[in-house]
């Protein structure tokens, strides 16, 4: 059975469209099932009927023809049923519906298993036959496991558009239809901008389709560059004449043939003239074809010759794009969008030009998104059904907010968004007039608002926004953007920056905290499960020569200022917090011993590890300060990846069970009279914000660009409404009570739902 399912998968995913995806899976089907037809009938845009998409074995005419409503015929009953259904007499079946247009009243066998992504159904998969036996419970479980691996094919050809293009409306895929795609805020604000397209060096799959100007043009361009490569190949032929023999070197010969105009370089003219693309689009086409066909091969050799195949592709784009670099041009407001944007790829644009960031894999600690918090660029990174290649050279909103990018937006659209994008200049405004006043509630309530940082660029902002000390300097960061560890003396550097420009307001600098999502390329750790595996102290402790490293350069760099606090991450027993602490103390002892003048900073505990929750009171013994990291807290409280998009909506701070542990958790601090500090996203996020100072937390935490946010907020209200709203929240069951509750009184209190992120 996998044998298989491989080959049906394989199948559909070397298809080029998906017009010939969904005709290469009910073929593969009939063929691998062997039975006398299969089809395909998906839910329509509207979700108001199931169209037959393709088959095998009913009237080929019938397709995209042959439509059912939701409570119609044996297929709205899969549907409906969210099960499949193995009927013997299908005829007999009073939901039997008849279309004479199929020629299905020959098939009496029926079996139909629903496809099914994310919870919802998105069609039907049906097999029929003529001769009356029951299909096999193995057939049935093939089926049914087929639909779900193509449920994610199917969703995401769906979101794509690329559904509507089967159906005959907007063939050329350019559909006008405003359409909204989620992915993961991952810097905040809104703009609205022109695309282009990041590709990666030698990733032809990635070239977006675009239309050319001139066919006439591209040809031209395109037979210089394959001229260039079929030298290039003889060149390299004759390099290697004393190493190969006369029949290996015919190799560079089948090479060079390849390219010729009754090959690949034909196809790829052909393509350029049919269908008016540029030349690398052109030859992205043609070449991934051949090399999807070759890697769906059973035969080894021939799977190989994929790979030349790309080779030879690859010479033909970098002959192309070595003519293009110096034509290079970007439009004014330009969004970079890319499969995996890489933080070198900013360098590209012009920095006057660039306004947003997209970016289908990656997540909000990818280096990009830490660099484009720092810029101030409205980014969101994991929108995986984003059909960027279709992108190039369009219009698109940026919502940093939400984390939503619509394509095609229509003018209502963006006049709505532009609203909102003047709105953010006023509230800036309005944040300016208030940046140095204290943080208090209208009932004389002092609430402390640290910021975070990590970038030189971080500090700027977060002095121009008031911030009145650091609540997590994360260090990691400037690890991060290197190509090795930093030396003792760079970090020390880079630490005295960051503690002079506050000083003497306080700066607390986390120790290395990698692992999880934050790679080091020049440490890479393999894992399974990386955010149960080796991560913040845990490595620092099994590399004590690292640990030593760093904090004593952060001891160094605090000499005579003193504002250094030093906060430990991912500590989840008292016995790390011990190591940890003695060698802390160990570099304080043998740097004072080296004659500096220092004096032992206050250390912190970050809670971030459920189970130390339940030793505060072991904990309070031993350090001056506990922070909780409520990013990491969350996601092992829900059991819920921060960064898998496929959970992001279930990891929600909101949820009562989290507010409850923190609510509880101030108590247990306070009872040892220690203060608590939370540095994670919900300190930034106004209406968690309050609740958490209701909490009684003595410090919030949070990115610079939120600190004049929540301050607006808690100047407005009164520190017994935020009492009375936490004390109705944590009787509340369910998390979306609690989001609608807060954000309606607080709005009810007069706070304006621009403040709230509600727009
Ligand atoms: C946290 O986990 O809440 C936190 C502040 O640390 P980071 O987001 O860097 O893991
Ligand atoms: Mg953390």
């Amino acid at each position: 059975m996998l044998g298989a399912l491989r080959k049906v998968v394989q199948r559909v995913n070397a298809a080029q469209s998906l017009e010939q995806a969904m005709q290469a899976l009910v073929t593969s089907v009939k063929q691998e099932m062997s039975t006398e037809v299969c089809s395909v009938y998906l839910l329509n845009p509207e979700k108001t009927q199931y169209t037959l998409m393709a088959t095998d074995g009913l009237k080929p005419e019938s397709v995209g023809k042959v439509s059912l409503s939701l409570d119609e015929g044996l297929v709205g009953l899969v549907a409906r049923r969210e099960e499949p259904i193995n009927l013997v007499n299908a005829r007999s079946d009073p939901h039997y519906r008849y279309f004479p247009e199929t020629g299905e009243e020959a098939f009496d066998t029926f079996l139909g298993a629903p496809i099914i992504h994310h919870g919802q159904v998105l069609g039907v998969l049906v097999v029929q036959q003529q001769q009356s036996r029951r299909f096999e419970e193995q057939e049935e479980a093939f089926l049914v496991t087929l639909s779900a691996q193509l449920a994610g094919v199917i969703a995401h050809a769906e979101a794509t558009g690329a559904l509507t293009s089967i159906t005959g409306e907007g063939k050329t895929s350019r559909s006008k239809k405003s359409k909204a795609f989620q992915g993961i805020s991952a810097s905040q604000g809104v703009v609205i901008g022109t695309v282009k397209v990041m590709t990666p060096v030698a990733d032809l799959a990635g070239i977006p389709r675009e239309h050319c100007d001139n066919v006439e043009d591209e040809m031209a361009r395109f037979h210089h560059a394959l001229v260039k490569v079929r030298s290039e190949i003889h060149r390299l032929g004759r390099q290697l004449e004393n190493r190969l023999n006369e029949e290996e070197q015919a190799l560079f010969e089948v090479y060079a043939r390849m390219l010729a105009d009754n090959a690949l370089g034909g196809e790829v003219v052909n393509k350029i003239v049919s269908d008016e693309l540029l030349a690398r689009s052109a030859l992205s086409a043609v070449v991934m074809e051949h090399v999807r066909t070759f890697e769906s091969m059973d035969d080894h050799y021939l799977r190989e010759r994929a790979v030349d195949v790309k080779d030879l592709g690859l010479r033909v784009l970098a002959a192309l794009d070595e003519a293009d670099t110096s034509q290079q041009s970007y439009p004014d407001n330009v969004i970079l969008v890319g499969e995996e944007l890489t933080a070198s790829m900013l360098g590209e644009v012009p920095e006057d030009k660039l306004v947003g960031l997209v970016s289908v894999h990656g997540s909000r600690t990818s280096h990009v998104a830490i660099l484009a918090r720092a810029m101030g660029i409205p980014t969101v990174m994991g929108v995986q059904e984003l059909p960027y290649q279709r992108l190039e050279r369009r219009e698109i909103i940026v919502d940093g907010y939400s984390g939503k990018i619509h394509t095609n937006p229509s003018e209502e659209l963006k006049e709505e968004y532009q609203r909102i994008i003047d709105e953010d200049i006023r509230l800036t405004e309005r944040f300016d007039a208030i940046k140095d006043k204290a943080c208090i509630t209208s009932d004389n309530h002092p609430m402390t608002l640290w910021v975070n940082t990590g970038l030189m660029t971080d500090v700027v902002r977060s002095i121009e926004h008031g911030a009145e000390g650091v609540g997590l300097y994360r260090s990691e960061i400037s690890f991060l953007l290197r190509e090795r560890f930093p030396s003792e003396e760079e970090q020390r550097l880079i630490y005295r920056e960051q503690l002079e420009a506050f000083a003497p307001r306080p700066v607390t600098m986390r120790t290395l905290d990698v692992g999880g999502d934050k790679a080091l390329p020049y440490f890479p750790i393999e894992e399974e499960n990386p955010f149960l595996g080796w991560r913040g102290i845990r490595i620092c402790l099994d590399h004590p020569e690292i640990f030593l490293v760093q904090v004593r350069g952060m001891l160094k760099a605090s000499e005579g200022l003193n504002n250094l606090r030093i906060l430990l991450p991912m500590i989840a027993s008292v016995t790390e917090l011990e190591s940890a602490l003695k060698l802390v103390h160990r570099a304080f002892r043998e740097l004072v011993e080296e004659g500096h003048e220092l004096q032992l900073p206050q250390i912190g505990v970050m809670i971030e590890v459920p189970a130390l929750m339940y030793q505060v009171h072991e904990l309070s013994e031993r350090v001056d300060f506990l922070s909780v990291g409520s990013n990491d807290l969350t996601q092992y409280l829900l059991a819920v990846d921060r960064n898998n998009p496929r959970v992001a909506g279930l990891f929600d701070a909101f949820h009562p069970s989290v507010l409850r542990a923190l609510n509880w958790l101030v108590g247990e601090c306070h009872r040892e009279n220690k203060p608590i500090s939370i540095c994670g996203e919900m300190a930034g996020d106004p209406s968690s914000a309050v609740l958490l100072m209701a909490m009684g937390y003595d410090i919030l935490s949070m990115t610079a660009n939120n600190l004049s946010r929540v301050k607006a907020v808690i100047q407005q209200i009164t520190l017994k409404d935020a009492k009375q709203m936490l004390e109705a929240v944590l009787k509340m069951e369910e998390t979306r009570e609690v989001e609608e509750y807060v954000k309606e009184t607080l709005i009810s209190k007069g706070i304006g739902r621009n403040l709230l992120h509600t727009n």
